[in-house]
């Protein structure tokens, strides 16, 4: 259960709660949240709203949501450097 930045009001959203993994990952859509999918248009309630910033989450490589220390994180930026270096 990933966590992402709805791309029309920027707020958290967990892949689990909307349609992500199927509008983006299958139509090829950018990432909405569950108030801001017409196919839902509702807040699912299971967190409050908030900007990424205010959570203290940073965006990976991934265009997923991680907090600074997140060991997964810090691996996907390594590979980002591994791969940046090569093509120097
Ligand atoms: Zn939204």
């Amino acid at each position: 259960m990933s966590l992402f930045a709805c791309s029309k009001c920027g707020c958290v959203e967990n892949t689990a709660l909307c349609h992500y993994w199927w509008e983006v990952c299958q139509e090829g859509k950018k990432p909405l949240c569950s108030e801001c999918d017409p196919g839902i248009g509702l807040w699912h309630g299971a967190f409050e709203k908030a900007k990424p910033e205010a959570c203290g989450y940073v965006q990976g490589p991934d265009g997923f949501l991680y907090v600074p220390d997140d060991k997964y994180l810090k691996r996907l930026l390594d590979i980002e450097a591994k791969k940046a270096k090569r093509k120097a």
